[in-house]
């Protein structure tokens, strides 16, 4: 049964919504499917249909959807105090129960917290930070940052100039190159033939240290990139690259800013995965989505003690840190932090995803038995499955056979909500996701893969 206003609300959304990311021409023909309702790892759309959430929003309902207790802890929170300004000197409790929290869980030496509104204002800030730094050193031309192909930081005009994505580009003059230098991604499926991942990560090193010569290393303020890359396609890179690339920064005086908005919050079993899985403590640290697992927006830019120590002396040319945003230190959206993080610690969430995820992975890599599955990788419960027209060549399916997008409709057929990227298809569940859940989801990309094969002969 329709739920009651949906009509309406279908009309209305596509009369009025801009939406992000969006052919505004196909939206007007089709418009958008309305949503009414979520629990556990389920959404319900507005025909009663319930669809397990593949995608957990997007990257970020880790303790998944409908709990009450967020919700009590949100209303409380309002009705205690729901907002002051934070600029100067005020605070409020939970943003500095939050900071200490925070503080807690991330790598030592990260103990300064910067709030924003979510993940693409949580670079921005990373950015602003990390030349302000170099500022207060009196090193006022270190101010490049190097970013990666098809890395995704976000939409604000910085972010998405630190985004490497192409189609982000189109309809907009993105930041010059001569402000954000791309390398390339980090793709062992897209690695020459013949290579060893260990010269692929060699060739990836070498040709950053030739962009730093290139652009000068007095010029160069940073290096951003994502542990592992989510939008990008869940990109994996060969053992020791994020290392190896931490300290070609250190060796230049750079600042390496992690991007951990979808990694962080355990979807790869930690807090955070740049020094607990890949063994670099980055100098700036992003988080966001899962820090509220999405109840409420909230970003969070994380400075080292060598950054804060530099940035908090005594000015020698006066000013101020000047960046911020009314809603830093949300007190609504800082209490619905704290209470997701307490929720992950007490069911032990991390764990679970320890347990879970290799199972995820292990049950995924039966896709690569159909014919056009190329090739089937991530970690914990992030996965990119590539589709391929020859798995010999690794040929990409052709854009216009839509073949991911038909793979995610047969998702929705089959009751599961998958995320299709150009020729590739992203899953990435709550975290509380159970065995026989992983495997419904598996099944219904199979099951789908398989039908749109069948509808090729
Ligand atoms: N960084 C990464 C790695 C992301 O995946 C995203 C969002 N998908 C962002 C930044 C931007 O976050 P937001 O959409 O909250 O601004």
């Amino acid at each position: 049964m329709t739920a009651p206003g949906t009509q309406t609300a279908w009309a209305q959304d596509r009369a009025h919504l801009l939406h992000p990311y969006t052919d505004f021409a196909t939206f007007a023909d089709e418009g958008s499917h309305v949503i009414g309702r979520a629990e556990g790892v389920h959404v319900i759309d507005a025909e009663g249909k319930q669809l397990l959430d593949g995608i957990a929003g997007l990257w970020c309902v880790n303790i998944g959807h409908g709990r009450e207790e967020m919700a009590e802890t949100i209303a409380k929170q309002v009705m205690d105090m729901q907002y002051y300004n934070p600029f100067g000197h005020s605070t409020n409790v939970p943003a500095a129960q939050l900071g200490a929290k925070l503080a807690e869980l991330a790598p030592a030496g990260l103990n300064r917290v910067f709030y924003t509104c979510g993940g693409s204002t949580a670079n921005d800030a990373a950015v602003r930070l990390g030349h302000y730094f170099f500022d207060m050193k009196g090193q006022h031309r270190k101010k490049k940052i190097i970013s990666r192909q098809n890395g995704y930081h976000g939409a604000t005009y910085v972010a998405a100039s630190l985004t490497g994505i192409h189609g982000t580009k189109y309809g907009f003059d993105r930041i010059g190159e001569d402000f954000i230098s791309h390398v390339s991604e980090a793709n062992l499926y897209a690695k020459p033939e013949g290579w060893s991942d260990g010269d692929y990560c060699d060739y990836l090193v070498r040709e950053f240290e030739a962009r730093i010569q290139q652009l000068g290393p007095d010029n160069v303020a940073a290096f951003i990139a994502e542990p592992i890359m989510g939008a990008g396609g869940v990109l994996v890179a060969p053992e020791g690259y994020h290392k190896r690339m931490y300290e070609v920064c250190k060796a230049h005086d750079m600042l390496y800013i992690a991007d951990e908005v979808v990694t962080g919050f355990g979807r790869l079993g930690e807090w955070f995965s740049s020094e607990a899985l890949f063994g670099y403590t980055p100098d700036i640290l992003v988080c966001a989505k899962g820090l509220t697992s999405g109840y409420i927006p909230l970003g969070a830019t994380m400075i080292s003690d060598e950054i804060y120590g530099t940035i908090a002396r005594p000015q020698c040319e006066g000013g101020i840190f000047s960046m911020g945003f009314t809603y830093f230190g949300h007190p609504v959206a800082c209490a619905a932090a704290l209470k997701n993080i307490e929720i992950i610690e007490r069911e032990g969430i991390l764990n679970h995803v320890r347990g879970i995820g290799p199972y995820f992975q292990d049950s995924a890599q039966s896709l690569l038995n159909l014919p056009i599955v190329g090739d089937v990788r991530g970690s914990h419960l992030m996965l990119g499955i590539d589709l391929v027209s020859d798995k010999a060549s690794k040929a990409p399916i052709e854009l216009t056979e839509q073949a991911a997008a038909k793979v995610f409709q047969g998702c929705m057929e089959r009751g599961a909500i998958v995320r299709p990227v150009g020729d590739r298809i992203i899953l990435s569940p709550p975290l509380i996701i159970s065995k026989d859940q992983c495997d419904e989801l598996i099944g219904a990309v199979a099951g789908s893969v398989q039908d749109f094969i069948a509808s090729q002969e």
